[in-house]
């Protein structure tokens, strides 16, 4: 599975949670080895590969030289660390040297997290993992968090001592895509998994005191599974009671083969509203989870403020979607394209006249009513990833 034995230099993959924002990003995969899931285009026609674990200690000992080299430059005059910096960057020569500014930036941050990449790292032979977080844990003892995605499906996969081992060594989160529990819709999109790994992969990662993000993805079962969606993923997450659940709303991108099944008529998609109305199902439905974050980071929700900490935010999270159901149609219009084309944030910008003013000089410009709100909606979402 290996290509690429020569060592290329530092490697960052395509993406992070949100919540890696200020993560040093460390590539130990390439791409998904699944790259299946028709609602995902993020790897399609990429092939995936692992980085042979030496250049991912290379990758991490080319990092410590430049905070090596950050830290020591702090108590010199300018003249000095413009020497030390030189001086590093012609024994690295320029390509190496790139990795600077990016170095920098987690420095400053205060090299505080970590996050693996590509799309499931824990793919890889759990010594080797655990030998690259070790090396790790040694150059950057201050490190608190290092993290990885991970599909159910590998975490069923690892024995539980294996697990340990990890988070032993240093690995405190992981995120796994869950986006459904309902079997019908994980087989609707060809997500590889089944309800019960979901939750057996859930409470593997659970009891090996590893701290577990799941995200649920509202719109997935399309219209005629909606309802299911909700209460099935509510259900496997009630099983598991994980440290977090994330909100990760559909969008079907002209990437995704979800779109050619859209066309075809076997998917049919849910509007905003629906969504709301289903995320509203789902949150309802959550039963005996404790100290659980409900997160709606993600730019694609609706409503960024629909999150809390389970179970005493309950109804307040609640309430916010209620807020938004209980509009008139035409405020929803108007929230739906503010949102959407980043004019408002939250629905409490419907009472800021400057943006609403905004607003609706773009629903009057485009012509946008209630026949083609949902097209324009679903042409914002397409542009916005
Ligand atoms: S959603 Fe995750 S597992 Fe599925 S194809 Fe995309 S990256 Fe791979």
């Amino acid at each position: 599975m290996e290509i690429g034995k020569t060592y290329g230099g530092f490697e960052v993959g395509p993406i992070r949670p949100p919540s890696e924002a200020k993560s040093l990003l460390l590539r130990v995969t390439r791409n998904c080895p699944w790259n299946r899931c028709k609602f995902c285009g993020l790897y399609k026609g990429t092939k995936f590969s692992i980085r042979p674990k030496e250049h991912v200690i290379k990758d991490i000992d080319l990092v410590k030289r430049w905070t090596d080299l950050f830290k020591a430059a702090e108590h010199v005059d300018a003249h000095t660390r413009k020497t030390m910096i030189n001086d590093l960057i012609n024994q690295l020569g320029e390509e190496q040297s790139r990795l600077y500014s990016y170095a920098f930036s987690w420095y400053q941050s205060g090299m505080k997290s970590i996050f693996l990449q590509d799309s499931n790292s824990l793919v890889i032979k759990p010594d080797d993992l655990i030998e690259i977080i070790t090396h790790i844990k040694k150059q950057f003892p201050e490190t608190e968090r290092i993290t990885s995605y991970a599909r159910s499906e590998t975490v069923v996969r690892i024995s539980d001592e294996d697990l340990k081992r990890m988070a032993d060594a240093g690995l405190n989160r992981i995120h796994i895509g869950m986006e459904s529990a309902s079997d019908t819709v994980l087989k609707l999109v060809d997500k590889g998994t089944t309800k019960a790994n979901h939750i057996l992969a859930g409470q593997k990662v659970k009891a090996a005191g590893i701290e577990l993000s799941e995200y649920y993805m509202p719109g997935l079962g399309g219209n005629e599974y909606s309802d299911l969606n909700a209460l099935e993923t509510a259900d496997a997450l009630n099983q598991i009671n994980p440290d977090f659940i994330r909100i990760r709303t559909l969008a079907v991108t002209d990437r995704s083969p979800l779109k050619e099944d859209y066309e075809q008529g076997i998917f049919t998609r849910t509007n905003d509203t629906k969504m709301i109305e289903e995320l509203l199902l789902m949150i309802e439905n959550l039963k005996g989870i404790t100290s659980t974050i409900i997160s709606s980071d993600h730019i694609l929700n609706l409503l960024p403020e629909a999150e809390g900490r389970l179970p005493n935010d309950k109804e307040k999270i609640a309430a916010a979607l209620k807020s938004y159901l209980d509009l008139p149609e035409s405020e929803k219009i108007n929230y739906r394209i503010g949102r959407r084309t980043g004019v408002m944030n939250t629905i409490q910008d419907l009472n800021n006249s400057v943006r609403r003013n905004h607003v609706q000089r773009i629903i009057e410009k485009y012509g946008i009513n209630h026949n083609n709100v949902d097209a324009v909606v679903d042409d914002l979402l397409n542009n916005f990833i």
